[in-house]
């Protein structure tokens, strides 16, 4: 798109003018790791809570970036066009919004509570057949992925679906002017207190904004919609007890259908109440298209679950799979090569691809277009399956296709992938999970699943706390406590946070193999893994003379000049560290050498969960404050002063000083229940049921006969015993565990790979989930029954359990 700069001046509403000249635009971006067309991308320079991308703007140029959106003062050289406002969100929003203006097509906008992401979803499977569709990607529908999705519109299609998603009071506004939406959907509503409103009012008043515009809003018949839609907006309405337009009876697994005094009936794919209600929002949005009811009867049974993560999953050889086997668009192509950009492991990158639908361009000119973000992205080899992609991609490394997934399967040697993150990305169609089943690493049912987005969130809240110049430290000691070190790092790099910390150089050795590039401490070095700190850039925490006088010994035979160390000082925990007698001894040794520099000086806190010794933790505060004064002066030095861990920023946050480590908090487990609530969960622990036995009176279950069935009853063995890390003593009736969502109590021993639970009242059958703790079974539980703490249960989980990590 050729714009004038003038023009793009007044969409953005820049402060400073710049030259008049035409600028050719052709993609927009807000994310360093994933550019394209970098001299044609206009670039919006965004500010996050963890991540200012002003920081990376000189490396963008350097890659050949030209165009800028900022809203700080930076230096960049004279051939840059760089535009200055207010805010640079907005300022994406204004130009997709122009964008935005040049297509008259209908586009849906869909909004709710609950619901929106399966509703588009399913619309744009059911809509297939009768338009070019462009729709967002995934869930993107807030502030930011609204407008990524939005740009994508391009001349071929001539159907828009979009989601908005809004989570505080006049955000809708902004996403209204950016989808412009023709006609609104609105789903499920939802309880008022879980999203940033007082009432469901309030919600429902912001929510409907987005149709302000719209020549039509579908929805459920309700009074409180009907008391806060405008007049203006034509309502087309569906309802399952009074007249609407769409009269809706749900009897068993079929859906009676009343429209425009004809009935028919659908089978139903899903008959919770939240699905029956989704597709009555779909059957409604077909009707008002006047799309034939024969196919919607024909169509709806059809209708697929929505998958909505890309899961990163380990495969065998060594290999990392990043399973995104239920869609294949060209957008959502896009996002998939991002993420596996951030997720890569390997110097090897592979995409399996199969046929590309609906994307509005030629096959021609989507191959090529695929062929260059392949490219781009530096993917090392491209397999294709399908017909389309086997005649029309090329120019694509190492390229191999085949006619189908059977064949793939058939033909390829599997066993040949090794050390490489693959990216399986196929159409429902070309069941890619085929693939992914058979490249997974084989282990048994038990995993433990890390969501990444709530460790962010969890890191957020910790950093609102905080002045904005307060560093974070991040302990990742013993496995990221038990939840996968590699991946967390990878994310925590990302959200730039100062340093990582570990227990043992091993550790820190593994992240450096890894990629993680961001200092790294490590709290318990041994004296014999110096050098191989010292050769992978790792930075020893020092907390006696003896260990230093061994590191400096090192470090004068290796010629290190100013290497990073951190001193501990003990000022109460009695555990490791400096004392006020070792002062003289540590200054002189300092004060003689340019070998090492303090780069920071800290203390740990032995009570700061414990409201009844807050004296004792002031007076631990205290000590540290005089005695790093008294060595700072001494040595004449500046270092970063740290003392709070998770619970000390929860409990002391004035005492924050130069930096903070947070350890267990990120991990979704706070001080208590107050601090719980404002904290997500990071990890579950599921397994799977493996059998089911109907046991009589009397009958007993398991090792030394420990339970006894006091009535007829229904045992169910799992899959997870004491060698995954459930303490044998949660056995006999102490612990419990979650069956479609009912609570099951552990019947006898526990074995060393299985265990039995009581299952009489549950609808159980083999291959159920069972959830060991979660999001509704918290760790903090767990740890009251085992008599320890939440620190234990998490890192007693053992590593033969797999770990998935996933974004939402
Ligand atoms: C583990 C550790 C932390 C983090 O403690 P949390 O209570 O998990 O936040 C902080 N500092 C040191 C020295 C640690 O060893």
């Amino acid at each position: 798109m050729k714009i004038e700069t003038s023009v793009l001046s007044d969409v953005l509403k820049t402060i400073t003018p710049v030259t008049k000249k035409e600028l050719n635009v052709l993609d927009i971006s807000i994310d360093s790791r994933s550019l394209r067309n970098t001299e044609n991308t206009l670039f919006f320079t965004l500010k996050g809570n963890n991540h200012n991308a002003h920081d990376f703007l000189n490396d963008l140029y350097a890659k050949g970036v030209r165009y800028f959106v900022v809203s700080q003062n930076v230096s960049l050289p004279s051939d840059a066009i760089v535009f200055k406002v207010d805010d640079t969100l907005r300022a994406l929003q204004r130009f997709v919004a122009f964008y935005r203006k040049k297509y008259t097509f209908p586009v849906i906008g869909i909004t709710g509570s609950n619901g929106k992401t399966i509703v588009k979803e399913w619309l744009n499977q059911l809509l297939l057949p009768f338009y070019n569709i462009i729709k967002s990607p995934k869930s993107y529908n807030s502030q930011v992925g609204v407008p990524l999705s939005v740009i994508a519109i391009n001349d071929e299609h001539n159907l828009g679906i979009f989601e908005a998603g809004i989570s505080q009071p006049n955000e809708m506004d902004f996403l209204e002017e950016v989808i412009q939406p023709t006609i609104g959907i609105l789903t499920n509503i939802g309880p008022a207190h879980n999203e940033g409103f007082s009432t469901k009012e309030e919600k429902l008043q912001e929510k409907i904004k987005l149709f302000k515009n719209a020549n039509v809003l579908i929805s459920e018949k309700t009074d409180l919609i009907a008391a806060s839609k405008s007049e203006k907006v034509k309502w087309f309405t569906w309802s399952f007890n009074q007249t609407a337009n769409v009269q809706f009876k749900k009897i068993d697994t079929v859906l009676k259908v009343n429209f425009e005094n004809t009935e028919f009936s659908v089978d139903l794919p899903f008959t919770d109440l939240a699905s029956v209600e989704n597709i009555a929002t779909c059957i409604t949005t077909l009707l008002f298209l006047k799309i034939d009811t024969k196919y919607i009867v024909e169509a709806i049974p059809q209708l697929q679950t929505v998958q909505m993560r890309l899961q990163v999953k380990k495969g065998m050889n060594d290999c990392l799979l990043i399973d995104d086997s239920y869609s294949s668009d060209y957008q959502s192509l896009k996002i998939a090569l991002d993420f596996l950009e951030q997720q890569k492991t390997h110097q090897q990158k592979t995409v399996i691809l199969s046929d590309i639908f609906q994307s509005g361009f030629t096959p021609e000119v989507l191959y090529q277009k695929v062929a260059q973000l392949l490219n781009q992205n530096h993917v090392t080899r491209v397999i294709g399956i399908g017909n389309k992609i086997g005649t029309h991609l090329t120019n694509v490394p190492q390229f191999q296709s085949y006619p189908d997934t059977e064949t793939f399967l058939n033909d390829f040697n599997l066993r040949s992938f090794r050390s490489e993150t693959i990216l399986i990305k196929g159409s429902r169609s070309f069941q890619f999970e085929k693939i992914v089943a058979e490249l997974e690493e084989k282990t048994h049912e038990t995993v433990l699943e890390i969501n990444l987005d709530a460790i962010s969130h969890n890191l957020n809240f910790y950093k609102s706390k905080l002045k904005p110049t307060t560093k974070v430290m991040v302990m990742v000691k013993a496995f990221g406590y038990g939840n996968g070190s590699y991946e967390i790092a990878k994310l925590l790099a990302h959200h730039q946070v100062s340093y990582l910390g570990v227990a043992f150089a091993d550790e820190g050795v593994e992240l450096r193999k890894a990629g993680i590039k961001i200092p790294i401490v490590v709290m318990n070095p041994e004296n014999s893994a110096f050098s191989t700190m010292i050769a992978y850039n790792l930075e020893p925490e020092i907390y006696n003379i003896d260990e230093l006088n061994t590191f400096l010994q090192i470090a004068e035979n290796q010629n290190l000049y100013n290497y990073p160390i951190h001193l501990k000082l003990n000022t109460g925990m009695n555990r490791l560290g400096f004392v006020e007698k070792d002062f003289d001894g540590l200054i002189n040794l300092l004060k003689q050498t340019n070998l090492v520099e303090v780069a920071s000086m800290f203390s740990h806190l032995a009570t700061s969960d414990m409201p009844e010794e807050r004296e004792f933790t002031l007076q631990q505060i205290q000590t540290f404050q005089k005695w790093s004064t008294y060595i700072k002066s001494e040595l004449n030095i500046n270092p970063v002063l740290h003392i709070l861990n998770t619970s000390g920023i929860y409990n002391f946050c004035e005492y924050q000083m130069d930096m903070v480590r947070v350890g267990i908090g990120l991990y979704g487990v706070g001080n208590d229940t107050n601090e719980d609530a404002q904290l997500q969960n990071v990890a579950t622990l599921k397994t799977v049921v493996l059998q089911i036995n109907d046991v009589e009176k009397d009958a007993t279950v398991g090792y030394g006969r420990r339970f006894k069935a006091e009535k007829k009853s229904k045992i169910a063995t799992i899959a997870i015993g004491y060698a995954d890390g459930i303490r044998r003593s949660y056995g006999n009736g102490k612990g419990y565990v979650l069956v479609n969502n009912q609570k099951a109590f552990i019947a006898g021993t526990i074995c060393m790979d299985m265990l039995m639970i009581d299952a009489t009242n549950i609808d159980v059958k083999i291959g159920d989930e069972v959830i060991v703790f979660g999001n509704d079974l918290r760790i903090t539980e767990i740890a009251k029954i085992w008599e320890t703490i939440p620190y234990e249960v998490m890192t007693s989980i053992s590593q033969r359990v797999k770990r998935i990590f996933y974004k939402e």
